[in-house]
């Protein structure tokens, strides 16, 4: 608490809105266990007591959140096992539903140990309804073959929802000539037996639990980010998976990260990129001035502590409170770029 940024009084009076960030809650009905390396322990059920506590947090502040973005892993694949999916996705979905603002949520590994794509579409993780469209644009308007959208919570800044599983071989039909294409590219960087296992991998990325972006969906994120560059809004990037090697364990990157930085490089408007999946969360500013900040995972955090955020934006920066393993962050816009109102 001592050594944390402060923003200071000028900038806490020019708030302009705050949106709240929270991400693998990985519920289950499950005694505490362990993840895979056995290092880090989990809080199955823990994970929902975390969130209602979130939600009770961002409900009474004073200035409400716009929204809240859950960043994925929603329930633990362990509930496929037990079958418990449904009821436990029920049993979150029906916490999220004490949230007085709306929630957009994002589709990580978990969901698709869970359910298939067709399923989640048709179910309340399906948040798309709550996209804004951009009038005489259809080049900005996302296809149905991937689960990505974008919206304006505040004029000029647009927030865009990328599916990182788009290219994957989880949830994707095994009989579909997609899931081949994917598991050839899967195959041809992981010649391992167990396709989970990122061992002597020069790209360990290359894992079954990551997925990548399609060039269909990275043409429309261009095409998003080409409007807002001309509209001059600042954009902020969700997605389950992280992009930027400095700020994420490399095993936790998606598949063709560098495709997805190649588009957001080659626009301005970008300011921040948020993902999940790390657990041990993670921060680096990138030579084009984009902030990458990975979210501590609720799943992993002790009941005495918390892992959630809300993100205040100002003319000239977004802040990052962190509540308990969340640190904050001073996310500045690139210089000469900052509003002016
Ligand atoms: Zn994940």
């Amino acid at each position: 608490m001592d050594d944390k940024p402060d923003p200071g009084p000028l900038s806490e009076s020019s708030e302009l809105f705050s949106f709240g960030v929270i991400a693998d809650i990985q519920y289950a009905d499950l005694e505490d266990g362990y993840n895979f390396q056995g290092s880090r322990r989990r809080y199955y059920r823990h994970s929902l007591l975390h969130l209602q506590g979130a939600i009770e947090h961002w409900n009474k502040e004073s200035s409400p959140p716009c929204c809240v973005l859950q960043l994925g892993d929603i329930i633990d694949g362990y509930n496929a096992q037990y079958k418990a999916s449904e009821k436990s996705l029920e049993l979150v979905l029906n916490t999220f539903q004490m949230l007085k603002v709306p929630v957009h949520h994002t589709w990580g590994n978990h969901e698709f140990y869970n359910f298939s794509r067709d399923y989640l579409t048709n179910s309340k993780l399906n948040t798309r309804f709550l996209e804004d469209q951009i009038a005489h644009r259809p080049e900005t308007m996302p296809s149905e073959s991937y689960y990505a959208y974008h919206f304006v919570p505040f004029p000029k800044f647009r927030f865009i929802l990328l599916d990182a599983y788009d290219m994957s071989v989880l949830g994707v039909d095994q009989s579909s000539p997609k899931f081949q294409q994917c598991l050839k590219i899967l195959r041809e960087h992981n010649p391992n037996t167990e396709l989970n296992s990122p061992q002597g991998l020069s790209e360990p990325q290359f894992v079954q639990f990551n997925g990548g972006f399609s060039q269909e969906q990275l043409n429309w994120l261009n095409e998003v980010l080409t409007f807002s560059d001309r509209n001059q809004e600042k954009v902020v990037i969700v997605s389950h998976l992280p992009i930027y090697p400095a700020a994420s364990d490399s095993v936790c990157l998606a598949w063709n990260y560098r495709d997805a930085l190649a588009v957001i490089w080659s626009h301005e408007c970008v300011v921040c990129f948020f993902a999940g999946h790390t657990h041990d969360g993670g921060y680096s500013e990138d030579p084009f001035g984009v902030h990458h900040v990975n979210i501590e995972g609720v799943i992993e955090t002790a009941p005495d502590s918390q892992a959630f955020g809300t993100v205040h934006v100002y003319p000239d920066k977004m802040v990052l409170k962190g509540k308990g393993r969340v640190p904050d962050r001073i996310m500045n816009y690139k210089k000469e770029k900052a509003f002016h109102f």
